[in-house]
């Protein structure tokens, strides 16, 4: 019987994302209306509902330049846009 030692350290995995600045995405629900905007500029970020309400797909998420277009693109500017780590305004920015 010989041990099994073909399990490989591996160090891509594939996930690149995971690493830099993460951010927290929030949709203020009261505001949105429903244009779909943010899902179209960025469709790994936002999703709408059934009524037409969007969410964050995961409310904290790699910084994305995809993210950030949809957030600033928003008409009525429901997305707003924290750094996960430090709590700074990234969009809409602090003045
Ligand atoms: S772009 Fe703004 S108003 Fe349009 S669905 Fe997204 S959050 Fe709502």
């Amino acid at each position: 019987m010989s041990g099994t030692d073909d399990v490989t350290g591996g160090g891509e995995d594939g996930r690149g994302q995971e690493s830099g600045p993460r951010w927290h995405v929030e949709v203020d629900r009261g505001v949105c209306i429903g244009s779909g905007l943010c899902a179209a500029t960025a469709p790994g970020g936002f999703v709408l509902d059934a009524a037409r309400q969007s969410h964050p797909v995961r409310p904290e998420c790699a910084a994305s330049d995809e993210v950030l277009a949809a957030a600033e693109g928003c008409p009525v500017e429901a997305i707003t846009v924290t750094d996960a780590g430090t709590g700074e305004a990234v969009f809409p920015p602090e003045e």
